[in-house]
């Protein structure tokens, strides 16, 4: 069985809605009931187009905001119902980079003290030598040099602000990193870079990584695993290759259909969704995504689809694959990808 760092059961977050005039408008399922595993060591990308849920969740499993309901096992630990208190010394598994690092980072504090403050509040530097060694070491790590601990943020560029994000993730020696969208305000030439530097971290120091983003590109790259959601759901779960390659659900194959491929000889069938995301205020019934999908049927307008095996390491949820046949078809494909 695989060694898993992180388990997610059933995981809700909903808020409440309100109408024009105050009153209750139901709720906004951000996040609707979602379960999936992270196994020690891999990156494991989630990826769907903004307002599917994929930020929320990561914000939910570091508890940067209360879920309303599921379970969320952290290295054999609940925490899902722990308080601001209790999460304390869990935070030191747990860490966040985020999408602006600019917005993350208190304009007011130098990069020593932005470094420094996690080793503090943890415990994990006594003096202030030690801190210093500690944060111009972290520095030396995500590839800023000794001088930069004195400088402020808006000193630096986009890339080396997000270096100082993960300097301060790193400094609590986390197990697991939520990266959400890390490189989506970088330039491209500069967010490989910093993907390299999130890979070379990663082995050097034993790091699990869940790494959100709507950059199709950039989450193949660098995960090992990928989930893909739509409206507040996974609709498909698999390595990156079968997902890559022989992607199933029909939203996954649209998105993918969308990705530009750098030989302009080749060519490629987009596939054009209709309409837009419906809301998460009001999603639809049955297959949330059979509104747009070009082979609903008439069962997917009620039946809510479940989780199908279809390979070793894939899973979709749509009733296409309902039959042994449709299973055995997903599986020959998947035999033939090349990994
Ligand atoms: Fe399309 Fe039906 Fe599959 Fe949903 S369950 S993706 S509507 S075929």
């Amino acid at each position: 069985m695989a060694d898993n760092l992180l388990v997610v059961k059933g995981l809700k977050q909903y808020y409440a809605a309100k109408g024009d005039f105050g009153q209750k408008a139901g709720y906004v399922k951000a996040v609707d009931g979602v379960d999936f595993e992270v196994r020690r060591g891999e990156v494991f990308g989630i990826v769907g187009e903004s307002g599917c849920g994929k930020s929320t969740l990561g914000k939910s499993i570091c508890k940067l905001i209360e879920p309303t309901e599921g379970s969320i096992l952290l290295d054999g630990e609940e925490i899902s119902k722990y308080t601001p208190s209790q999460m304390r010394p869990i935070r030191k598994k747990i860490q966040m980079v985020f999408q602006d690092p600019y917005a993350s980072l208190n304009p007011r504090m130098s990069v020593r003290d932005i470094v420094a403050e996690p080793l503090i509040i943890h415990g994990l530097a006594k003096t202030r030598q030690e801190t210093d060694a500690k944060v111009i070491d972290l520095l030396r790590r995500v590839g800023l040099d000794d001088y930069h601990a004195n400088r402020y943020p808006h000193e630096f560029s986009g890339g080396q602000r997000q270096r100082i994000g993960i300097a301060r993730a790193l400094a609590v020696q986390p197990q697991l990193i939520i990266a959400d969208e890390p490189v989506s305000a970088l330039d491209v030439s500069i967010q490989s870079q910093v993907l390299n530097l999130m890979n070379e971290l990663k082995k050097a120091n034993n790091l699990t990584y869940i790494f959100v983003a709507h950059d199709l590109s950039v989450v193949e790259h660098i995960s090992d695993r990928v989930g893909v959601m739509y409206l507040g759901n996974f609709v498909e779960v698999a390595d990156k290759y079968n997902l890559y390659q022989n992607p199933l659900h029909p939203y996954t194959r649209a998105l993918l259909s969308a990705v530009p491929i750098p030989d302009p000889k080749a060519k490629k069938d987009r596939i054009i969704l209709e309409g837009s995301i419906p809301s998460a205020l009001n999603p639809p019934s049955g297959c949330k995504f059979h509104t747009r999908c070009p082979q609903c049927m008439e069962r997917c307008k009620t039946e809510v689809p479940p989780k199908y095996q279809v390979g070793d390491n894939h899973y979709v949820y749509c009733h296409l694959y309902d039959t042994e046949d449709a299973k055995k078809e997903a599986k020959k494909a998947e035999e033939a990808v090349v990994k």
